[in-house]
């Protein structure tokens, strides 16, 4: 009898060659990829509310990302390399969102990626840990090498063991009530000090203005975050 060896696929909705628009990383040309799926919320109109329950997130209400399945493109972490180069060109800078990327982003994509020569960042709402989306098959843990967390669930809900960036969406999150949860805020070398990326990101839409004032006024109040600009918005790049 054969054995059969089934090669995961990833779900992805789309990969597109764009400018990073936010964040430590803002203005770098990237490779985005979509992955299909969020853990939140199942991405269709009907369910929001209900999922908004279920969750206890907000996000649900109003998120405007289409991570849905139709449309789709079932890819072996290979051939996502591949097309990832293909759209890319010279870049090898790449960004895995969603949805919630960590739920399908594994071990072998991360050396997949590698091998194709990408520095890979991640964009997660910290529900996942890094621990359950990267161990390999040999107890290895293979993360990405940045990782950027803009929760949607209180701190006491975050299994997220670290990140790089943490980025609050002002007004509906605020530095006060991410305190624990900013401690795991892995620190980098800036000017020859240890600093840690903290954001506040004004909300994009009708509350946009009030937002950014917010945004500035707690910063100043809260000088170790910074407010983050969405620049592609502002250069006008999709
Ligand atoms: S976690 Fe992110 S992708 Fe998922 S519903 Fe919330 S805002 Fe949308």
């Amino acid at each position: 009898m054969g054995v059969s060896t089934r090669v995961k696929q990833y779900a992805v909705k789309a990969v597109w060659r764009t400018l990073q628009g936010e964040g430590a990383w803002s203005g770098r040309a990237a490779v985005f990829v979509r992955f299909v799926g969020c853990n939140l919320w199942s991405g269709y109109e009907a369910d929001r509310t209900r999922d908004a329950e279920r969750s206890g997130a907000d996000c649900p209400l109003w998120c405007d990302t289409d991570f849905t399945k139709e449309g789709a493109t079932r890819f072996t972490a290979e051939a996502l390399a591949t097309e990832m180069q293909r759209v890319g060109g010279p870049i090898r800078f790449c960004v895995l969102t969603g949805g919630e990327p960590l739920l399908q982003a594994d071990a072998a994509l991360i050396d997949s990626l590698h091998a194709a020569g990408f520095e890979v960042a991640v964009e997660t709402n910290g529900t996942v840990t890094l621990a359950d989306a990267f161990t390999d098959v040999d107890d290895t843990l293979v993360p990405p090498d940045w990782i950027v967390c803009s929760p949607k669930l209180p701190e006491d809900r975050l299994v997220l063991e670290h990140c790089d960036e943490l980025k609050l969406v002002v007004p509906d999150y605020r530095p006060e009530d991410y305190t624990s949860f900013a401690e795991r805020v892995r620190p980098h070398t800036v000017g020859g000090r240890k600093r840690q990326w903290l954001w506040l990101q004004p909300e994009d839409g009708p509350r946009l203005a009030d937002a950014t004032a917010l945004a500035v006024e707690t910063t100043l109040a809260h000088p170790a975050w910074r407010v983050s600009v969405q620049t592609h918005k502002v250069l006008g790049v999709e």
